[in-house]
């Protein structure tokens, strides 16, 4: 019997004990995360400023401003196009150039640039099995562009900062590739973006009105917009829907910035 109670206490202080060390390894967890996540906190608070870090929190943001992304351009069916119609609309946007489509066509950077739109870069080749060739590749990709911008616009060493992944970052297409890639950006002082909402232009599907039905629907309830579209016409032809896509923002109350609203 007494054996008995001496092994059943010796039980109990072994699950006291127990009990001890999962309440201390407990406390070391909340101590560290206690600790670690006020200072990445003021990491980024000390860095809020900075272009990269407005560029990384745009979506976030309640203030009804809309930033226009025209991606694949320039060509010359379209982005002239595009360009009067933001120019009568007293619009500056924000142009996403293929590097090839640039050596082809400068001077309709050089305009676009001149009426003070921002040339931001979409990669040289616009070809996914190139940029993800290896990080050099990747790299060369960005900056080749800029090259080819710096020609177009006669700025000495432009660089636009803001890389857009073909078919976005979000895309599930060569994700490892776009993490793993992604991490160099900051090497040569280049962030990335998507965007949060978009008509589809780039499907073939839909009519003009469909164009302006699937922005309006894609920007529901939503603060800053940073909205997807296409200075090509190969497959719609957003030009012919821009004025009114414009005119729906204003009536819901959007000023339009570009990114140097955020230098
Ligand atoms: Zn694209």
């Amino acid at each position: 019997m007494k054996f008995v109670m001496i092994k059943k206490k010796s039980i109990t202080r072994f699950f006291i004990a127990l009990f001890g060390i999962f309440i201390f390894t407990l406390n070391l967890f909340a101590f560290n995360h206690f600790c670690i996540i006020p200072n990445v906190l003021s990491i980024s608070a000390s860095n809020e400023n900075t272009f990269q870090q407005k560029i990384f929190n745009l979506m976030n943001q309640e203030e009804k401003i809309a930033y226009l992304t025209f991606d694949d351009g320039p060509t010359l069916k379209s982005t002239p196009k595009v360009l009067d119609i933001l120019s009568e609309e007293n619009v500056k946007a924000t142009f996403f150039v293929i590097g090839k489509h640039v050596k082809e066509h400068p001077e309709i950077v050089k305009r676009a640039y001149d009426e003070g739109h921002y040339i931001a870069n979409h990669g040289y080749s616009h070809h996914n099995d190139k940029l993800y060739a290896s990080a050099n590749s990747f790299i060369n990709e960005i900056l080749s562009t800029d090259v080819e911008i710096t020609r177009a616009i006669g700025i000495e060493n432009y660089s636009s900062h803001v890389f857009r992944f073909p078919n976005g970052y979000m895309a599930s297409s060569y994700k490892t590739k776009k993490q793993e890639y992604a991490e160099f950006l900051s090497d040569i002082d280049y962030t990335y973006i998507d965007w949060n909402a978009l008509n589809k232009d780039s499907e073939k599907k839909y009519s003009n009105a469909g164009l302006l039905n699937n922005l309006k629907e894609s920007s529901k309830n939503k603060g800053t917009l940073v909205i997807l579209m296409h200075d090509t016409s190969d497959v719609n032809e957003t030009h012919l829907v821009l004025k009114d896509s414009i005119q729906y923002l204003k009536e819901q109350g959007y000023i339009f910035q570009n990114f140097y609203d955020l230098k």
